[in-house]
C-alpha cells in the first residue's frame, strides 16, 4: 500500500482535471440543454461578438484566469460561474476517487484497481447529470428530461451490465439483481416524491415541487439504490428547508418595508437540494452505512427483499 501512495497521488491529479474538463462540457449542456441544441456542434463562441473560442482559450479554469474573465476578442465579461463550475466537478470527483478508490472498502486492497475505477465512473457520471440539472432548474425552474431519462437509462444500464458496480448495499451478483436494484430504487426514490409532491400539493393548494423533481429522485434511485434514495430526499429536503428559512426572513423583512417581491423571492426550485442531497450521500455513504444506517436498515431491508421475493445479500 505504500508503494501505492504517489500513484494514488497522481492519479488524483489526473481524476482532478478530468473533472474541470467534464466541467466545462457540463457549462455547455447546462447551457444548451434546455433550448434542446447540440451540446457538441457548433463550438463555444463568445455570446456577444460571436467568435470562436479558439482551444488554448478553453482550457478548464486556466484560460478564465488568463484571460480576466473577458472575450479575447471584444472584451465581453465571461461570468465566474464557469470557471466556479468547472472547480466545483474537479472537486466532486476529486472527493468521490477518495471515497470510492483510496478509501473506499475496496480501495483498501491495493491490488484491485478495476472495480473501483468502475464505481468512480459511475458515481462521477451521476454527479455529472446532478450538476447539469442543479443550473439547469436553478436558472429556468425546470429539470429536462434529457438529463433524468438519460440518467435513468445509463443508472439501471450500467448496474445492471456491471451488477457490483454499486457500493454496499446495493451491490448485487447477478446482472438480472443489478438490472432489479435500479429498477426498485427508481420506483422507490420517485414514488417518495411523488408521494410528497401530492400531499404539499393539496397541503399548500399549489404545487409544491414539479414532476422533474420525482424524475431526478428517480433517477438518484435509480444510480443508488432505494436506502440511499430515501435518504438523499431527506438530505435533500433538510438542506432545502434551511434555504427556504431564509428566504422566509427576506420575505418578511421586504413585506414589513412593503417592498415587491420578485419571483425569486416566492419560489424555490427543489432540485439544486435533491441533487445536494445525493452528492452529499454518495461522498459519506461508506460511513454512514458502515457506522450507522447498515442497522437501521437491517430489518425494512429484509422486509423489503422477502415481501418483493428477491434475496440480494444483505450484510450484517
Ligand atoms: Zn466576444
Amino acid at each position: 500500500m505504500l508503494a501505492m501512495g504517489p500513484i494514488l497521488v497522481l492519479l488524483g491529479a489526473f481524476v482532478f482535471v478530468v473533472g474541470t474538463v467534464v466541467g466545462s462540457f457540463l457549462n455547455v449542456c447546462i447551457y444548451r440543454i434546455p433550448w434542446e441544441k447540440s451540446v457538441i456542434w457548433p463550438g463555444s463562441r463568445c455570446p456577444r461578438c460571436w467568435s470562436p473560442i479558439s482551444a488554448t482559450d478553453n482550457i478548464p479554469i486556466v484560460s478564465w484566469l488568463a484571460l480576466r474573465g473577458e472575450c479575447r476578442q471584444c472584451g465581453a465579461p465571461i461570468s465566474p460561474r464557469y470557471p466556479l463550475i468547472e472547480l466545483l466537478v474537479g472537486l466532486l470527483f476529486l472527493g468521490l476517487y477518495y471515497v470510492d478508490v483510496v478509501h473506499g472498502e475496496r480501495g483498501r486492497y491495493g491490488y484491485e484497481i478495476g472495480r473501483p475505477l468502475a464505481t468512480l465512473a459511475y458515481h462521477a457520471i451521476l454527479v455529472a447529470l446532478l450538476v447539469v440539472a442543479t443550473f439547469v432548474d436553478y436558472d429556468l425552474f425546470v429539470i429536462p428530461d434529457a438529463i433524468t431519462v438519460t440518467g435513468v437509462i445509463l443508472g439501471i444500464g450500467l448496474g445492471a451490465l456491471n451488477p457490483l458496480i454499486r457500493p454496499d448495499p446495493a451491490a448485487a451478483t447477478t446482472h438480472a439483481q443489478g438490472l432489479w436494484v435500479g429498477i426498485l430504487g427508481l420506483l422507490v426514490g420517485g414514488g417518495v416524491t411523488q408521494v410528497v409532491r401530492v400531499a404539499g400539493t393539496k397541503a399548500f393548494g399549489r404545487e409544491a415541487m414539479g414532476f422533474g423533481d420525482v424524475t431526478l429522485m428517480g433517477m438518484i434511485g435509480a444510480f443508488l439504490g432505494w436506502q440511499a434514495a430515501i435518504l438523499s430526499f431527506f438530505a435533500g429536503a433538510f438542506f432545502g428547508l434551511a434555504h427556504a428559512l431564509w428566504k422566509l426572513s427576506v420575505y418578511v423583512k421586504k413585506w414589513a418595508r412593503a417592498e415587491k417581491l420578485s419571483t425569486a423571492d416566492r419560489e424555490l426550485p427543489f432540485g439544486p437540494y435533491l441533487s445536494m442531497g445525493a452528492a452529499a450521500l454518495v461522498l459519506s455513504w461508506t460511513w454512514l452505512w458502515e457506522d450507522y444506517f447498515r442497522i437501521q436498515f437491517g430489518t425494512l431491508g429484509w422486509l423489503f427483499w422477502r415481501i418483493l421475493g428477491v434475496n440480494v445479500p444483505i450484510p450484517n
